[in-house]
């Protein structure tokens, strides 16, 4: 596991695939993936409880997390390839 300074805050936690995978996408798909999470539970879209970490599997980067309101987790899942934004 690796942990970052900025301009990723060090509460991170990522394996060093997915740090490495993380380190390319845009800004802003970080902070979609990070900060638009959305909470089945709640119903709302909440930013990611501090602990979330980060891995890789079959190239794509899955950020484990949980919602800061009700503790629910919450997995979100980037393609690697597109770069794209999470839909969720
Ligand atoms: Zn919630």
């Amino acid at each position: 596991m690796v942990r970052f300074r900025n301009p990723v805050p060090n509460t991170e936690r990522l394996s060093l695939e997915a740090a490495l995978l993380w380190a390319t996408l845009p800004a802003e798909v970080r902070d979609r993936a990070v900060n638009h999470a959305w909470c089945r539970d709640c119903r709302q879209r909440v930013a990611l409880a501090p602990s979330w970490s980060g891995r890789v599997a079959v190239k794509k980067l899955f950020l484990e997390g949980s919602c800061p309101r009700c503790a629910a987790p919450i997995t979100r899942i980037i393609d690697a390839g597109t770069a794209a934004p999470p839909s969720s």
